[in-house]
Order: structure tokens, then C-alpha cells, then sequence
């Protein structure tokens, strides 16, 4: 094991101007230590901040980064006006990893592909030159969007897609002293040719909070989640769905998908596609044909483009189907 230092700060200030790579729950991280993937020299214990906290602001919710995500799953207010995002979170990991994982090392767990984890093997993301071995080898869990040459690997997360579909915003404080708000939208970055740089974020940049705005009035919201076992399992296609419908017509719609790209994906031209369209067979279809009008398969994982057109289809009737 390599040796590394170890600081515990006792402010966000003092956090961001330690220097080095911060852990909170580390469900993800720790892992990542224990197989030589990641390899801090220096690890700034965030855990203790008082970082914890949901307040109601500017009519929507403020989120401490050191939120575990059971706490949010299970908050009231979440439950009762995001529950596409309590959904997303309880279909994420297990009871014990929901007690320690956080909001903020949430939006920054690093991809499942099985070559990232795997030191043996060529890998962009951990090694960059080193290659991709995912590219012409095994490749079922991984991108049919937004890929690059370099690297197809998905980002796995349930509550980013969830949060992406309500506009979420990221709040950090910069070692400068500045602090950013980035939409959720601006926060992840295509692979490119560097996959191995996922965000936007600065060196020594800390995620304090996600703030979400009040979500549209009278709008339904869903997350279905497909994945290989009812459990503890990463999603092979996941949906969020926010949609209001008013005299018959679509009249707001905002979609976000896991398990298809690099990120939690969004794509304007899906939701163009539903706004003010009768909701039925032919919107849906032109809904999923605008999602993957650029999809591209890579062989073990060409299943993926016709399944989450059936879950997007799915997720569309249950959000827009007259209630009893
Ligand atoms: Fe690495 Fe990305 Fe290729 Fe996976 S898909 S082996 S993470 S470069």
C-alpha cells in the first residue's frame, strides 16, 4: 500500500486549502485506495463539517455535500415534492452504503467499468495513453452516448440522473476563497481525450452543497431503473422523468438517463420533442428516436438502445396517463 498523509479539517476553509484529495462516506474511494487505482499522497477528511444540513431556499431545497443519502431519501420534503429523487436514491447501492455514501461524493463516483479497476489492464481513464481495453472487448454495462475514441465507460450514478432532471446546481468554494454555483448540466465533462478529467471542478475545489430549485407545479415525476438483479446493483438503463400535462398536451418535460452515457444525460432535443404534443405512441416514439438519433452500440452493449426505448416509452405513459 502506498503511504499517504492524513488531515482532518475542521472548516471548508481549512479544507480546500490542505491540499489533497478529500473523503467523506468513502464508499468509493476506499475502494479505489485498496486496489492501487487511486493513489492520494494526501487524504483531507471532510466527514466532521458541518456540511449536513437541508434548508429550504429560494422555494427549493439546500443540500449539505455531507448529506448521507439516506437522510435525503427519507426527508420529508423530498419525499413529498422530489420524489423522482428519493426513488433514484433508494434504487442506488444497499441500506449500509446509503447510511455512509454522501450528496456530494455522490455526484463524483467514479465509473464501474470493469478495465478501470482492473490495474492489469489498458485503461484511458486510469492510465492515460494507456489505451482501452473496453473498446473491442467486453462491453455490456457501458456508453451508447457521448463516448469518445479514448472511453466508453457510463457514469453509474442514480441520484445525479434524478438531480439532472430537476435542474440541480452544484455549490463549491474554490481554495481562493470564490464560490461557484454550476448547473448540473455545466458539472461533467464528455470524454474526449481526457476521460481521466469527469468534472469541471478546479484542483482543491470543494462541493459544499447541491441546490435544487422548486420543482414545476403540477408536474409528475418517476425514476424506473432496469438492472440485472432487484438489488445493489448499478442501472444497465435508468430514466427521471418530470412531466406536466395540461389540456391534453405536454406541457413540461425534463428527462435525464443513466447507464447510456459518460454523465447523467439530458438532451433538450427529447423534451422538445414531447412540449406541447398529445401524449401518445407516435410522441413517445419521436421522443426516443430524438434520445438516440446518435447512439452508437459497441457490441456486447448494443442491447441498451432498444431497451431504454422501452423504459423511456414505459416511464412516459405512467407520468402522462390520466389519474383516476
Ligand atoms: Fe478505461 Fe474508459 Fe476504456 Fe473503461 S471505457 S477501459 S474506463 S478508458
Amino acid at each position: 500500500m502506498k503511504t499517504f498523509s492524513y488531515t482532518r479539517a475542521d472548516s471548508p476553509e481549512a479544507a480546500v486549502k490542505a491540499g489533497g484529495r478529500f473523503i467523506a462516506g468513502g464508499t468509493n474511494l476506499i475502494d479505489l485506495m485498496k486496489l492501487q487505482v487511486e493513489t492520494p499522497e494526501a487524504l483531507v477528511d471532510i466527514s466532521r463539517l458541518n456540511l449536513n444540513t437541508i434548508e429550504e431556499r429560494d422555494g427549493g431545497l439546500l443540500i449539505g455535500a455531507l448529506v448521507p443519502n439516506s437522510d435525503l431519501a427519507a426527508h420529508p420534503r423530498v419525499i413529498a415534492r422530489y420524489p423522482v429523487l428519493s426513488r433514484a436514491l433508494l434504487a442506488g447501492a444497499s441500506g449500509q452504503l446509503r447510511n455512509k455514501a454522501t450528496t456530494g461524493g455522490n455526484l463524483l463516483q467514479r465509473t464501474r467499468c470493469y478495465f478501470f479497476y482492473d490495474t492489469h489492464a489498458a485503461c484511458n481513464k486510469r492510465v492515460p495513453g494507456s489505451g482501452c481495453d473496453a473498446i473491442g472487448g467486453f462491453n455490456r454495462i457501458h456508453a451508447v452516448l457521448g463516448t469518445s475514441d479514448q472511453c466508453i465507460a457510463t457514469h453509474p450514478g442514480d441520484m445525479p440522473v434524478a438531480m439532472r432532471a430537476l435542474d440541480a446546481a452544484v455549490v463549491t468554494l474554490k481554495p481562493d476563497g470564490d464560490r461557484r454555483r454550476i448547473p448540473l448540466g455545466d458539472f461533467y465533462r464528455l470524454p474526449g481525450d481526457t476521460p481521466q478529467i469527469e468534472t469541471v471542478l478546479e484542483p482543491g475545489e470543494l462541493i459544499t452543497h447541491v441546490a435544487l430549485p422548486a420543482p414545476p407545479a403540477g408536474a409528475r415525476q418517476a425514476y424506473r431503473k432496469v438492472r440485472d438483479r432487484a438489488s445493489y446493483a448499478f442501472a444497465v438503463v435508468s430514466v427521471a422523468g418530470v412531466i406536466a400535462v395540461e389540456d391534453g398536451r405536454i406541457a413540461y418535460a425534463a428527462l435525464a438517463f443513466g447507464g447510456l452515457g459518460p454523465m447523467p444525460w439530458r438532451d433538450a432535443a427529447v423534451e422538445a420533442a414531447l412540449v406541447g404534443q398529445a401524449p401518445d405512441a407516435a410522441t413517445f416514439a419521436a421522443a426516443a428516436d430524438a434520445l438516440l438519433a446518435d447512439a452508437r452500440g459497441y457490441g456486447h452493449n448494443d442491447f441498451k438502445i432498444p431497451l431504454v426505448r422501452r423504459v423511456l416509452t414505459a416511464t412516459l405513459r405512467e407520468l402522462t396517463q390520466v389519474q383516476p
